[in-house]
């Protein structure tokens, strides 16, 4: 009889690279601006699918350069719901290009207003950004089965669906160095450890743990920086011993180099090292 250990696998969970979006959003552009739109939006934010089909206009903030998430559409119910998952609303950041790009968006397809079901019945007044023409939330299957599998295919990411650009966003989040605490924030997760399970990618954290764990790596030369931050220090608060390295090490030097100052000296100082220096030279 064995030990069951509670395993967690990353294998359903696909991230792309930057190359890859970039590919992918390249073939989407033919296929509709839409559709373009949605993976720009997607893998800048990380929203959900239901957040990116609930996204009203007045939540995205181009001069603040940050999207509210706070409606989100809801397939069990068919409706749009007042709150996301877990009815924690947040705020995300986007780039002032995507801003740029949303605004140039509406513009040339000013939005119709929002056709979707509201839950409680309300009245909504305003308008979903990322909407069919008749202002009606995107149709998941709809979308998978006449645009995104194809567009995917053709890009080389067949199999991917619209939950990877979540996965990819947090991925290069925490590749880049970002704070669990900080990704869970942004994922708009309940707790850290659902997060965690793209701890594994965090590369960048690891590197710092190294260093943490086996002290500051070697330089080339076999010094490690912080012996040579410390010899530095010793002699620029020295210049007696600066003088004795400076002219151990000139007789290196090609004939016209510059003399070797004392980071911190005074002119006194230089003017004895550059005497030293041109005393070696003349003698040897
Ligand atoms: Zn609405």
């Amino acid at each position: 009889m064995g030990i069951k250990l509670e395993t967690v696998t990353a294998d359903d969970e696909y991230f792309m690279t930057r190359a890859e979006v970039a590919r992918f959003r390249g073939v989407a552009a033919e296929d509709s601006e839409l559709l373009d739109l949605l993976i720009d939006i997607g893998t800048e934010t990380g929203l959900r699918w239901g957040e990116l089909a609930g996204l009203h206009l007045q939540r995205v903030d181009t001069k603040r350069l940050v999207i509210q998430v706070q409606e989100a559409w809801d397939k069990h119910s068919n409706e749009i719901k007042p709150y996301p998952k877990g009815r924690r609303r947040r705020g995300v950041p986007i780039t002032r290009r995507l801003a740029g790009r949303i605004d140039d968006y509406v513009k040339r397809n000013p939005p119709k207003r929002c056709r979707a079901r509201h839950r409680g019945g309300r009245r909504c007044t305003g308008a979903l950004l990322l909407a069919s023409k008749a202002g009606t939330p995107l149709n998941y299957g709809n979308m998978r089965r006449r645009h995104w599998d194809s567009v995917a295919e053709r890009a080389g990411l067949a199999g991917g669906t619209p939950h990877d650009m979540r996965h990819t966003y947090a991925s290069w989040l925490i590749q880049d160095g970002a704070g669990i605490e900080t990704v869970s924030a942004l994922l708009g997760h309940k707790s850290w450890t659902t997060t965690m399970r793209y701890a594994h990618l965090a590369d960048a954290r690891w590197a710092k743990v190294r260093d943490i764990i086996g002290g500051p790596e070697p330089t080339p030369d076999g010094l490690s920086s912080d012996a040579i931050a410390e010899a530095v220090r010793v002699l620029a608060a020295e210049p007696e011993r600066w003088a004795a390295v400076a002219a151990a090490l000139d007789g290196g030097l090609a004939p016209n180099a510059a003399p070797i100052l004392p980071p911190s000296g005074d002119a006194a100082d230089g003017a004895k090292i550059i005497d030293l220096a041109s005393r070696r030279r003349s003698t040897g």
